[in-house]
Formats: C-alpha cells, sequence, structure tokens
C-alpha cells in the first residue's frame, strides 16, 4: 500500500472509478481518457510499481490478472479480440506507478508501432 498513489485509492474505492471488476486481490476500472470504445485496467490492489519491480513471488498474481483480461474484455462486448499494454518505467512511458495492465478494444485498432 501506498498512500499517495492515486491506483491504490482507487483500488480501495478512496477515489471513484467506473468499475469493471473486483475481487480479494485484483481491481479493474475504465481509464478516464480512453483511447478506443473500450479501455479497461487491471491492477494488483497490492502497490506494485512496475513489472521492473515484480519478482517471483508476484507469478501467481500476474498470472491470475492475465487470465482475467480475457474474461474481463469478452464481458466487455470484445468478442474479437482485444490489445493489452504494459507501460514499465519511464522508458516505456508508464505515468501512474503503480502497475497496470491496459485493456483496449472496439472501433479500429490501428498498428501498435508506427513503421515509416
Ligand atoms: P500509463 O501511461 O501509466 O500506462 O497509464 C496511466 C493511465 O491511467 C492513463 O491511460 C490515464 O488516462 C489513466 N488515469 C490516470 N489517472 C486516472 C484516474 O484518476 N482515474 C482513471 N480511471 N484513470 C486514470
Ligand atoms: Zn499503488
Amino acid at each position: 500500500m501506498s498512500d499517495n498513489c492515486i491506483f491504490c485509492k482507487i483500488g480501495r474505492g478512496e477515489i471513484p472509478s467506473r468499475k469493471v471488476y473486483e475481487d480479494d486481490e485484483v481491481f479493474a476500472f475504465h481509464d478516464i481518457n480512453p483511447v478506443a470504445p473500450v479501455h479497461f485496467m487491471l491492477i494488483p490492489k497490492q502497490h506494485l510499481v512496475s513489472l521492473l519491480e515484480v519478482e517471483e513471488q508476484h507469478a501467481a498474481l500476474l498470472g491470475r490478472m492475465l487470465l482475467l483480461a480475457p474474461k474481463l474484455a469478452r464481458e466487455q462486448g470484445l468478442e474479437n479480440g482485444f490489445r493489452t499494454v504494459i507501460n514499465s518505467g519511464k522508458g516505456g512511458g508508464q505515468e501512474v506507478f503503480h502497475l497496470h495492465i491496459h485493456v483496449i478494444g472496439g472501433g479500429n485498432i490501428p498498428p501498435m508501432v508506427k513503421r515509416s
């Protein structure tokens, strides 16, 4: 838990969000600034900064989050597929330093990396 972390606060229900899913370990909620018709994030309730900080002891939690992603994506209407994004560290474009898996879909999903 981190007192100043916005996603910890969302996971504890202290900051409102549009909840997609919740259990003892995982919280999922819609992104406030969606990049596609469906854009939500899965977070561990435990404060983990990014993939750069995870250890062997987090393997089961990470596995659970990845298994939840397609289940929740289907429930949100993404029957044909979705994109997952995990930005890790400043070099990976991460802006909120509490590990999160973006699930993005619906509409036109462009190639992830533009090649000139
Ligand atoms: P990152 O760039 O760290 O991978 O993604 C952070 C994401 O969190 C961004 O897509 C941003 O729109 C979203 N975000 C930031 N603050 C809030 C918030 O207070 N509520 C919600 N629902 N999303 C947020
Ligand atoms: Zn946190």
